[in-house]
Order: structure tokens, then C-alpha cells, then sequence
């Protein structure tokens, strides 16, 4: 079985796509983190976010792994750790950039209908249920004012020390969702047979309830 879920930046789809997994024994691909990784090696290499053609080729030559361990996932970028370092809103930016470029596209879809195989998975992402898994049994695309996602991926920045300020974390996502759904390739947009579910003014913790009901009772029917 196969479950898409896609949205706008900070709607909740990785703490919702961890726990449905760890609940049903699924695998669970954070795509995200791929297009982090290949925007992560294009900053510390110092290669303009314009170069296209260069980062294509970079993508290609790079070795983007996800391991699962006790601690949960981490993504290995050419053999190193990078889990923590693609954290960063800078690299979330620089994601936003790479993954508007067709050829680095290509070459993260390929890698994540591979590790998808014949798993059961969860994978979130922005073209999950359009591009990636069109055949996907289950599609939700999640969403939440960008008020409430910004606050989110505010709280949570926080939490892990970064010095971060609300407004500049509402502005960055604004961009970003701003960016991801007008570029040509892939754009981020609900796929047609998707269930959206806006999950504006609930904690994470009843967002997570909400779509874990609605998984659970879609496989069951
Ligand atoms: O999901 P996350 O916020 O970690 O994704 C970082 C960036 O990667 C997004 O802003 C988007 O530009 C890009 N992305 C994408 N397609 C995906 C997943 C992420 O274009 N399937």
C-alpha cells in the first residue's frame, strides 16, 4: 500500500507521516529532506542557487541515502550524516530553489520510487499523489493557514535551540510555498483524487489524530 501525503511547508506532514508509519508499520520517506540534502552541498560548495546546469550535475553525482535506525530516520548525504544539518532555514530556501530545477527532480523521483519498491510507505512531499506515487491508494494533502504552520515550524525551530523570529519564519514559508507552487516542474498542488484536510487552529497532536482516523479508516474499508 501506498500513502501520499503532500502540502504546503510546516502543515505537519512529517511529525503525521512518522507516526502513521510507526503505527502501521510502514516505511516512511521524507522526500523533503532529499531536495535539503542537495541544496545543503550546494551552499557549502558555494555554487550559485542560479546555476542550474551545475547543480543538475551535482545532483546526479550525489549519493542521497535514508537510514533507518532507533532513532529514527537519518539522511546520509554522500556517505555523511546530514540529518541535523538540513535543518536550517537557509537550507530550507536553497531546497526550495534545487527542487524547481527539472533535471534534480528527475533524478530525486527516480531515487524515491526505488526505495518506495514494493514497501508498504508513507512518503510526504509536494508531488507525492501528482507526479511521484500517482497510483497511491491513499492521498491527503494537508494544509493550515501559513499563520498556523509559520507559528508551528516557529516553535519547533525554537525548540532546538536556533535563534529564530516568528515573522521572519512566516515570511520564508510564504516565499517558499510561493515558489513551490509556481514553478513549471512539479508544482505543489493537491492532485485530483486527493481528500484535503486543513487542519488550521488544531495542535499537532489532534492533527495527528485526525489523519491517523482517516487513514485507519480508509484501510479498513
Ligand atoms: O518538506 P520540506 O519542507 O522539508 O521540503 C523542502 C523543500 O523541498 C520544499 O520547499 C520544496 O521546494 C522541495 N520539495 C519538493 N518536492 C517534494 C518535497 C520537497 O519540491 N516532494
Amino acid at each position: 500500500m501506498q500513502i501520499a501525503i503532500d502540502g504546503p511547508a510546516g502543515a505537519g506532514k512529517s511529525t503525521i507521516s512518522k507516526f502513521v508509519a510507526a503505527e502501521m508499520g510502514f516505511l516512511y520517506i521524507d522526500t523533503g529532506a532529499m531536495y535539503r540534502a542537495i541544496g545543503y552541498k550546494v551552499l557549502e560548495n558555494n555554487i550559485s542557487l542560479e546555476e542550474s546546469e551545475k547543480i543538475d550535475t551535482l545532483a546526479k553525482e550525489s549519493n542521497v541515502e535514508i537510514k533507518i535506525s532507533d532513532h529514527g530516520q537519518s539522511i546520509y548525504l554522500d556517505g555523511n550524516d546530514v540529518t541535523d544539518k538540513i535543518r536550517t532555514p537557509e537550507v530550507s530556501m536553497a531546497a526550495s530553489k534545487v527542487s524547481a530545477i527539472g533535471g534534480v527532480r528527475k533524478t530525486l523521483v527516480e531515487l524515491q520510487r526505488k526505495i518506495a519498491g514494493s514497501n508498504n510507505v508513507i512518503m510526504d512531499g509536494r508531488d507525492i499523489g501528482t507526479v511521484v506515487l500517482p497510483d497511491a491508494e491513499i492521498k491527503i494533502f494537508l494544509t493550515a493557514t501559513a499563520e498556523d504552520r509559520a507559528m508551528r515550524r516557529y516553535l519547533e525551530l525554537k525548540e532546538k535551540g536556533m535563534e529564530v523570529n516568528y515573522q521572519d519564519v512566516l515570511e520564508d514559508m510564504q516565499k517558499r510555498d510561493y515558489q513551490d507552487s509556481h514553478r513549471a516542474e512539479s508544482p505543489l498542488k493537491a492532485a485530483d483524487d486527493a481528500t484535503v484536510i486543513d487542519t488550521s487552529g488544531q495542535t499537532l497532536g489532534e492533527s495527528v489524530q485526525v489523519i491517523t482516523d482517516f487513514i485507519k479508516s480508509r484501510t479498513k474499508a
